[in-house]
């Protein structure tokens, strides 16, 4: 599949004909569902938690230059150093410069989809250097030489056999479709892994900026591997992770793992704050924080898109959308998949590169629903959507002579809505329209136009093609009331 969000329409049809794809996603939104549906029952007041924890990320969102600089004084007093990188380029430079530095050898990584965002695995190899993926799921697709297709379950389109087959292609067991053995192995081969390696690479889920401490939250135990084995960790975060006080995280840490994996709280959270400070103490030496921005300055600057910013990776709309659950995540050709990924996407990369994606949704708001943020994705899609139009506007606008598709549009739904908001207008309308639609209906639908009235009217082809519509009563409502009414007076 070629993974690019510019050829997300060409994605989604090969995803939609991928038999084992869709068989993987098929008990994602019943499994997650489920899950979430019964782990917000064990808190009280569930809305509540919500709007507090949107009211949280408002007003750091709101004084992020503050939170920022206390979290980094504080840091930076417990001990770490802190590097700021404009953009993915920039943070890959720093760590290799820093790799370089250290005379570094071997690199262990726990799951981070900030580095995934700055493609830092590949710059890595590039460079000569070959880090190990040590979450399981990241492991796999490191193995597969692919992307996560997840934020939380990055081998979630992978079947047991497929995994099974690759174990045995790369790690050279002996076949079985025992998940048991499968893990087994997996953990024996990264334990040798961890016990080599001289940096640990992490993201981070929160950085509190009252204490400087910052944490990781994760199921298997690698992570806390990664960060206190080596004798470095390096952790890369965006400037979004910043929350104001220690007692903050009370909040996220109930929402965050309930919203994702239907979990009451996840088997690891790592606090760290700072390196070892005694020679006899455990951790590791020097501890690097890389903070990122690439792009979420712009996106703060913007009263709209600055709400993105709240996202706390949690997967949760992704588990939840009717897009998502038939295509899942490579079909949208980029690092953040699904409902969110489809607002970030366009504003990390710019959104002529990743047009299509504010267009792969509904809009039927159950990614609002279930986000923990309470984020109004949908209200992000369509500004989005305006801003696609908008350049498409301009662009045509350029254009010498030629009178562009997007006037026409403007005109046919300017008579449109002239048309619908008269009375005689809309009667007289509904009237030809149900005579015209003896034509292209088919048992009380109106499916795909095509031959003569697709040639007539090609808007029409395009908005039929996926979309099937009740086709009009015979007689209105207006018109059996006018008549019970004459008939009521004789
Ligand atoms: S947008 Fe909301 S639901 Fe989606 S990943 Fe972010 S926090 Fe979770």
């Amino acid at each position: 599949m070629n993974q690019s969000p510019e050829t997300f329409d060409t994605n989604a049809i090969q995803a939609l004909n991928d038999r084992q794809l869709r068989a993987a996603l098929l008990n994602l939104a019943s499994t997650f569902g489920e899950r979430r549906k019964l782990a917000i029952l064990s808190v009280n007041d569930w809305e509540g938690l919500r709007a507090q924890a949107r009211s949280i990320k408002d007003e750091t969102l709101a004084n992020l230059d503050q939170y920022l600089e206390q979290f980094v004084l504080k840091a930076e007093n417990n001990g770490a150093q802190i590097h700021w990188a404009l953009n993915g380029e920039a943070a890959q430079r720093l760590i290799l410069d820093l790799l370089k530095e250290k005379n570094v050898r071997r690199i262990v990584k726990s799951k981070s989809m900030t580095t995934e965002e700055i493609h830092l695995n590949e710059a890595l190899e590039r460079a000569g250097y070959a880090p190990v993926e040590t979450d399981l799921g990241e492991w796999i697709i490191q193995l597969a030489h692919e992307t996560p297709s997840h934020i939380v379950v990055p081998a979630i389109h992978k079947s047991k056999r497929q995994i099974a087959e690759l174990f045995v292609e790369k790690v050279g067991i002996e076949p079985t479709d025992n998940v048991d053995e499968l893990t087994k192995t997996a953990r024996r081969v990264l334990r040798e892994r961890f016990a080599e390696a001289d940096v640990g690479i992490s993201g981070v889920n929160f950085a509190v900026a009252e204490t400087g401490t910052f944490l990781i939250l994760e199921n298997e135990g690698n992570a806390r591997l990664t960060t206190s084995l080596p004798k470095i960790h390096i952790a890369v975060m965006g400037i979004e992770k910043v929350i104001p006080r220690l007692a903050d995280l009370d909040v996220f840490l109930k929402l965050l793992p309930r919203s994702g994996t239907g979990q009451q709280l996840t088997a690891y959270q790592s606090l760290i704050t700072g390196a070892k400070r005694q020679p006899d103490d455990e951790g590791p030496e020097e501890v690097h924080l890389v903070i990122l921005d690439n792009g979420r300055s712009r996106m703060l600057a913007h009263p709209v898109t600055r709400q993105s910013l709240a996202c706390i990776r949690c997967g949760a709309c992704l588990n939840a959308c009717p897009v998502y659950q038939q295509i899942g995540g490579h079909a949208y050709g980029s690092v953040y998949p699904g409902p969110i990924g489809a607002v970030i996407t366009p504003q990390l990369s710019g959104i002529e590169k990743a047009r299509q994606l504010p267009f792969a949704s509904s809009l039927c708001g159950a990614c609002r629903e279930v986000c923990p943020v309470k984020i109004d994705i949908p209200e992000l899609l369509l500004h989005l959507r305006a801003e696609v139009k908008q350049g498409a506007a301009s662009r045509a606008a350029s254009q010498t002579g030629k009178v562009s598709k997007h006037r026409i549009e403007r005109l046919a739904f300017r008579f449109y809505a002239f048309a619908w908001s008269k009375k005689l207008t809309y009667e007289w309308g509904m009237k030809i329209a149900r005579v015209f639609q003896r034509s292209i209906a088919r048992k009380g639908r109106i499916g795909k136009v095509s031959g003569l009235f697709a040639g007539l009217a090609p808007a029409l082809e395009a908005w039929t093609d996926w979309r099937d519509a009740p086709t009009i009563a015979e007689r209105s409502f207006r018109e059996v009331w006018r008549e019970a009414e004459k008939t009521k007076g004789k």
